[in-house]
């Protein structure tokens, strides 16, 4: 990896880490999920990062994308189980991090666990090692606690300005294999829950995100605007918060954006237990680099 690229990943991480640290201190009930998503992304860009997407704030049997809407009244509840997960962007070079806060003690365990197997994961990272091996590695330390993986949510590698690219990193043992590879880049983020082992895409309109994917004519000058603000992200997700423009006129606005599919909406990911996550970004070298730790 060149070193001018490095330094991006390890600006980028070191930046996530401390608004990471900064959000969940403010993690407490009665506080609103949107003055914890400003403050996180403000500090991000007053730090010389970029937001790679709205800061995700993913309360119980959510397990991610949630991220607060403009007139979101959301407040932390006594006993709340609440993910943040931070992505921050140097020129598109991402440092994807993730921690929960567990706010009632019987919920605790389920943190220990996902922060465990994140740190046993991590440990085995190296070139040449199979990603299979990480992925038992992982599944283990969560069965010791007695609890599930979710199976239908993975890690994942990290390219400039992509936030889901090859490889895959499994939270479980399956057939799937790759050879870690000098200079890759990976996000390792196991998700834990007592529950059910797996998520569904929920339908509702409240609190999701956006990615520009691709620019067609559009009819609203509202949809024009929108396009030309969201194309130097590249295709990282955005918030409806970050949009100047309110009410109807955004509403017709977004939805002629989806209809003409030129944003991708991002589901908010549910499922039917309380979850938990934890998640290093982690550059693949003879001495590993964790970005955000
Ligand atoms: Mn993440
Ligand atoms: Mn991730």
């Amino acid at each position: 990896m060149e070193k001018e690229i490095l330094e991006k990943y390890k600006k980028a991480g070191e930046i996530a880490k401390i608004v990471r640290e900064e959000g969940e201190k403010l993690v407490k009930p009665g506080v609103k999920i949107l003055d914890i998503a400003e403050k996180v992304e403000n500090r991000t860009r007053e730090l010389g990062g970029i937001p790679a997407w709205p800061l995700n704030i993913s309360i119980n049997e959510v397990a991610a994308h949630y991220s607060p809407s403009q007139d979101d009244e959301t407040e932390i509840k006594e006993g709340d189980v609440v993910k943040l997960d931070v992505g921050v962007s140097v020129d598109g070079y991402i440092a994807d991090t993730a921690a929960t806060v567990a706010l009632s003690e019987e919920d605790k365990k389920l943190v220990e666990a996902a922060e465990k197997a994140l740190e046993e994961a991590i440990k085995l990272v190296r070139p040449g090692r199979n990603i299979n091996e990480i992925s038992v590695k992982i599944e283990e330390v969560i069965k010791s606690f007695g609890l599930k993986p979710i199976t239908n949510l993975t890690g994942h590698g990290l390219e400039q300005y992509m936030v889901h690219a090859e490889p895959r990193v499994p939270n479980y043992k399956s057939e799937y294999s790759h050879i870690l590879k000098e200079g890759e880049v990976i996000a390792i983020e196991p998700f834990i829950t007592g529950g059910r082992n797996y998520i569904t895409e929920e339908d509702e309109d409240r609190g999701l995100t956006y990615s520009l994917v691709q620019v067609k004519p559009c009819r609203l000058r509202e949809a024009r605007q929108i396009i030309e603000l969201m194309k130097e992200r590249q295709g990282m997700p955005f918030s409806e918060r970050w949009i100047n423009i309110k009410g109807v006129k955004l509403k017709l606005a977004m939805r002629e954006l989806k209809d003409r599919e030129c944003v991708e909406v991002h589901r908010i990911l549910r499922g039917d237990s309380k979850i938990s996550q934890a998640e290093h970004t982690v550059i693949v070298l003879d001495e590993p680099i964790v970005t955000t730790r």
